[in-house]
Parts: C-alpha cells; sequence; structure tokens
C-alpha cells in the first residue's frame, strides 16, 4: 500500500500496448504507471514489495488470460485487496458477468470514454485508500497508538514463514509492567493508562529496523518481534528496553521492586522449521518472563528453543 500523499500507481496489463496507449497517456498525467504484457510479469508486479493501488487488466491474452490472472491476484493473500478493472473488447453480458465474479471491481468495455474511465478510476482508488486507512487502524492499538495484538499475531505468522524459508533466526521478547495494579490503585487508572503509553513509546524507540515490530500484547503486557536477531541481540534490545523504562524515572511508590516503574522481560530465539510453531516461542518467551518475575522483576531472562532433529 502507498503513502497517500504519493501519487499512486497503476498497472496495465495489455499483451498489445498500443491499444491503451492513449488511456496509458492520460493516466501518466496523475499516476504513476506499469505496463505488463504478460501473465508472469503482472503476478510478479502486484506479488512484489513494491505492489501497485490498482490494475487495469485485458481479458484476451496469449497464455493465461485475464479471468485467471484475476482469479489468482483474488486468491493470494497479499494481492486480493488490490483493485482489478476489466478493460476489454468482450462486450457480452456473459464476459461481463464473469469478469466481476472474478473478483474485479469494475467491467469497462472497449471503445471506452477516456473521462468515464478517468473518473472511475478515480473513485476506485478512493475507495482502496478508505479501505487501507480502515484496515491499518484495525491494527493500532487504541490508548498507546503503538501495533495491537491483531498486527503481532500477523507479523508473526509471516515472519515465521519468512525465516522457515530462509533459515533465519526468529527472536520475541515478552515483556509486562512490574506491580501494576499496585500502580492503578495508588495513583487511578487515568495516571496508569498514561504510564502505558510512555511505556509503549519508549520500547517502540529502542528498537531501529523496520522489519522490527513492537505491540501492545494485551493489558500491561507488550512484545516485540525480532526477525534475523539471534539470542545475544535479542537479550541485548531487552535489556536496552528494560534499562529506558527504568530511566523514565515514573514514580512507584509501593511498587515492591524499586521506587519507579519497571517491567520485566522474557526472551525465546528460534530457527523456525516445518516441525516448530510460533505458540513454542510464545510459550518459550512468557515462561521466561515468568521466571524473571520469580527472580525479583526489573530483569531479563533469554532462552534459545532447541530444533527437535
Ligand atoms: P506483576 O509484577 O506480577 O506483573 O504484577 P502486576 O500487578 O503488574 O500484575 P497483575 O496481572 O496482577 O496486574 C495487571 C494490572 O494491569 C491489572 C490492571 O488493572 C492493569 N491494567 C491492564 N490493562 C490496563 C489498562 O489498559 N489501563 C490501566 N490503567 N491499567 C491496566
Ligand atoms: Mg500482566
Ligand atoms: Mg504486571
Amino acid at each position: 500500500m502507498s503513502n497517500s500523499n504519493e501519487k499512486k500507481s497503476i498497472l496495465i496489463v495489455d499483451d498489445v500496448p498500443a491499444n491503451i496507449r492513449i488511456l496509458g497517456e492520460s493516466l501518466k498525467m496523475l499516476y504513476k504507471v506499469r505496463l505488463a504484457t504478460n501473465s508472469g510479469k503482472a503476478l510478479e508486479i502486484a506479488g512484489s514489495m513494491n505492489p501497485p493501488d490498482l490494475i487495469l487488466l485485458d481479458i484476451v491474452m496469449p497464455g493465461m488470460d485475464g479471468y485467471e490472472i484475476c482469479r489468482r491476484l483474488k486468491s493470494s493473500k497479499q494481492t486480493k485487496n488490490i483493485p482489478v478493472i476489466f478493460i476489454t473488447a468482450m462486450d457480452q453480458e456473459a464476459d461481463e458477468t464473469r469478469g466481476l465474479k472474478t473478483g474485479a471491481v469494475d467491467y469497462i468495455t472497449k471503445p471506452f470514454s477516456l473521462p468515464i474511465v478517468n473518473a472511475r478510476i478515480k473513485t476506485h482508488l478512493e475507495l482502496k485508500q478508505h479501505r487501507d486507512i480502515l484496515e491499518n487502524l484495525s491494527k493500532i492499538d487504541g490508548l498507546t497508538g503503538i501495533h495491537n495484538r491483531r498486527r503481532f499475531d500477523e507479523a508473526l505468522e509471516m515472519e515465521w514463514h519468512r525465516a522457515a524459508r530462509i533459515g533465519s533466526c526468529l527472536s520475541l521478547v515478552m515483556m509486562d509492567i512490574d506491580k501494576f495494579k499496585n500502580y492503578n490503585d495508588t495513583y487511578g487508572h487515568t495516571t496508569g493508562d498514561d504510564c502505558l503509553k510512555q511505556v509503549a513509546n519508549t520500547l517502540l524507540e529502542a528498537v531501529h529496523r523496520p522489519t522490527d515490530l513492537v505491540a501492545r500484547y494485551g493489558g500491561e503486557e507488550f512484545s516485540c518481534l525480532l526477525p534475523h536477531t539471534d539470542i545475544a541481540g535479542a537479550n541485548a534490545i531487552a535489556l536496552k528496553m528494560v534499562g529506558a523504562v527504568e530511566a523514565l524515572n515514573i514514580p512507584h511508590e509501593m511498587s515492591t521492586v524499586s521506587d519507579r516503574v519497571t517491567i520485566s522481560a522474557g526472551t525465546s530465539v528460534i530457527i523456525p522449521n516445518r516441525r516448530t510453531a510460533p505458540t513454542q516461542l510464545i510459550n518459550q518467551a512468557d515462561q521466561c518472563l515468568y521466571q524473571a518475575k520469580k527472580e525479583g522483576r526489573n530483569r531479563v531472562i533469554s532462552s534459545e528453543l532447541v530444533n527437535p532433529a
């Protein structure tokens, strides 16, 4: 998905680009336009790290036709939200019905009116942008503004498979504020909420790689996913987080640990494979967190998961 201020990008798929040259030229004034003249290239661009915001798709092409391309786009998690508009000479009711049933948002027959096509494209790009905004909001925690549990679960699933594919380490840090019930009881829920916000932002500032992800896991628990990070790296990040929260100097008179707010952290690392599951990584980090609490809180316990042979 592109930033809302950036020029939107449109992918035109047609085996004879001359057919839609005039449309392409007119779109270039408003959008970034890319061209694919066959199904392989079209699917490659759509599934890339920099996917288009909308696809204009021809139906009749040698090899895989437009219906099949659309079906594949709609059945992949990664590409199913890209709006597809068929632009085709196939003008029978049955063709259009089939196109829309395949998952296209619109069906335009040639010869077409340039202003009408432009207006339709604009409408679908706006709808897509609104959907993207809602989708993003649904993954943000309302109180702290950092990622929520839903986003974390999604990222864990994705990073798990990525790490398994390339044989790379995946680390997880689970954190929990120490004696936070006492904090709420002493200072009130509103101050408790402020404390959660400060802690969340501090944890976020402790990581820097674009693939690192800090989330509010629940109540006063936070999680941090660290792809391509080994046990030493994860332990260092966890220590940095524990230290940074302590350095916030948020007074906590009724804590049995310190005179200020502290957190405990449990860290686990694994090289995922088909015989292991993400829940193992979470359980192991949870156990370490439990151990950190038991050993006095305001500390990190780390462990490495050994893969079954
Ligand atoms: P421990 O050191 O063992 O973690 O003790 P604790 O008191 O932090 O643990 P416990 O699980 O007993 O208490 C968690 C508290 O977190 C209870 C609840 O009131 C508070 N809490 C959870 N979510 C929120 C929230 O959104 N806002 C506020 N203000 N408090 C919350
Ligand atoms: Mg807790
Ligand atoms: Mg707690």
